[in-house]
């Protein structure tokens, strides 16, 4: 079973779910938008298939979009409820938010569906 530090790691840095050491993207930032979804084929280190089968990380929009309004709604209460800010101004902040860690949050969805569907194992 792999430890909590290593699939943070995976999920954070885009690591392959199964060796935990090949990069999944082509481009190590996200925030570059334009490799932002660049994805190698097959992990370098193990050769997982990043793409099991076309249309595969559909299910990954549901994720994001899942952790996207449940991250947003800890923002806004945060904001609106424990910092006593307008709640015009939390919507802003919510949205600024989001629009701030989208790049992020479509890798980490990506890595996290991939790891829901793969087998780890640490003897490779
Ligand atoms: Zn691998």
């Amino acid at each position: 079973m792999a430890s909590k530090r290593s699939t943070f790691r995976i999920l954070t840095q885009g690591k392959c779910p199964r060796c935990g050491e090949g990069d999944m993207f082509l481009d190590g930032n996200p925030y570059h938008l334009g490799n932002m979804g660049k994805m190698h084929k097959t992990c370098k280190q193990c050769g997982l298939r990043f793409e099991p089968e076309t249309g595969f990380y559909y299910g990954s929009m549901y994720l994001s979009y899942a952790i996207g309004v449940f991250s947003s709604l800890i923002v806004f209460a945060i904001f609106n409820f424990i910092f006593g800010i307008s709640t015009t101004w939390s919507f802003i902040i919510v949205a600024g938010v989001w629009i701030g860690i989208s790049p992020f949050l479509f890798r980490f969805s990506r890595t996290l569906w991939l790891s829901l569907f793969t087998n780890r194992h640490r003897d490779i």
